[in-house]
C-alpha cells in the first residue's frame, strides 16, 4: 500500500533522514522503532506531507504523493495520522473536535446549508464520534473543552480524530506514551480489530510489549537510516538493532 523510495530530509545541515526505503503491504501492522532523535516522527511527517521531502519518492497504492500537501493526503488519499504531542488549543468540546475531523476529511462544509443531507451527515458523524469516544474511554469527558483533557486523553482523542476519516492507512506516533497501562490493552484490541476490518497500520512506539502484541513486522531507524526490518521476535537477536540502541553503530 505504501512505498518509500530513497527519502531524504535535512533541517539545515542536520541530515535527519538519509536514503530511507521501505514498503508496507496491505494489511500489515508495522512498528517503527529507533532511539530518540533517530527520525521516526520526521519520517511520519514527510510521508503525510506535514514536512516537505528533500529527495526521494512516496507512493501510496502506486500513486506518487510526495509533493501533495498534508490536507490532500489526509482527506483525499485516505491516510490518517496522530501526533506525538497532540495540542488541542481549542474551546471546542471533545465531541465537537471529533466531529469536525469527519467534516474536514469528507469536505461536507454543506453543514452550513442546513440541508437534509447535511443534517444526515452531521448525525452520522455524531454517531461515529460517540462510538469511537466510547471505545477509547472518553465518554465521560466528551462535553469538556478539548484543551482541558490530560496528556493521555489528548492522545486518545487524536486517535479518535484520525479514525473519523476511515483511513485505509493509519500512522500513529507513540499512541501509548503517557497512556495508562490498562488502556494500552484496549488500544491494542481496538487497533487489531480495525486491522481485521482492512486497515493497514504504521505505529511509532517504544513500548516493546505493545509492539510484540500488535505488530506483524518492525522497521528500525538509527540516525536517519533503516538498519533492520524483521519480526518483533527477532529484534533482540538483530546485531544492528542492538548497536542502534547501545549507541555503537
Ligand atoms: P523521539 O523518539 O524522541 O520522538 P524521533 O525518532 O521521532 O525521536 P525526530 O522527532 O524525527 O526523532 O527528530 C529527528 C531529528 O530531527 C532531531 O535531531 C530533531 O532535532 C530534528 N528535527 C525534527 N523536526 C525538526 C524541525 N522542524 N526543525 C529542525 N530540526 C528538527
Ligand atoms: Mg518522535
Amino acid at each position: 500500500i505504501l512505498q518509500v523510495r530513497s527519502l531524504a530530509k535535512a533541517f539545515g545541515g542536520n541530515k535527519v533522514l538519509q536514503d530511507v526505503s521501505f514498503d508496507v503491504q496491505p494489511g500489515e501492522i508495522v512498528g517503527l522503532l529507533g532511539p530518540n532523535g533517530s527520525g521516526k516522527s520526521t519520517l511520519l511527517n514527510t510521508i503525510t506531507g506535514f514536512e516537505a521531502i528533500d529527495a526521494g519518492q512516496v507512493l501510496l497504492q502506486g500513486k506518487s504523493i510526495g509533493a501533495l500537501p498534508a490536507h490532500r493526503i489526509v482527506s483525499d488519499e485516505g491516510v490518517g495520522r496522530t501526533f506525538q504531542l497532540p495540542s488541542m488549543p481549542t474551546k471546542m468540546s471533545v465531541i465537537e473536535v471529533a466531529m469536525a475531523a469527519a467534516t474536514k476529511q469528507h469536505g461536507f462544509w454543506g453543514t452550513l446549508l442546513n440541508s437534509r443531507a447535511a443534517r444526515d451527515a452531521e448525525a452520522a458523524a455524531r454517531a461515529k464520534a460517540t462510538a469511537l469516544l466510547d471505545e477509547l474511554l472518553l465518554t465521560k469527558v466528551r462535553d469538556l473543552p478539548a484543551s482541558a483533557l490530560s496528556g493521555g486523553q489528548k492522545k486518545l482523542l487524536g486517535i479518535v480524530c484520525a479514525l473519523m476519516g476511515e483511513p485505509r492507512l493509519l500512522m500513529l506516533d507513540e499512541p501509548t506514551a503517557g497512556v495508562h497501562p490498562n488502556l494500552r490493552n484496549d488500544i491494542v484490541s481496538a487497533l487489531k480489530r480495525l486491522n481485521e476490518q482492512g486497515m493497514t497500520l504504521v505505529v511509532v512506539e517504544h513500548d516493546m510489549h505493545f509492539i510484540r502484541e500488535l505488530c506483524t513486522r518492525c522497521v528500525v531507524l538509527d540516525r536517519g537510516h533503516i538498519v533492520a526490518s524483521c519480526a518483533p521476535a527477532e529484534l533482540a537477536q538483530n546485531e544492528r538493532v542492538l548497536q542502534a540502541y547501545l549507541g555503537g553503530g
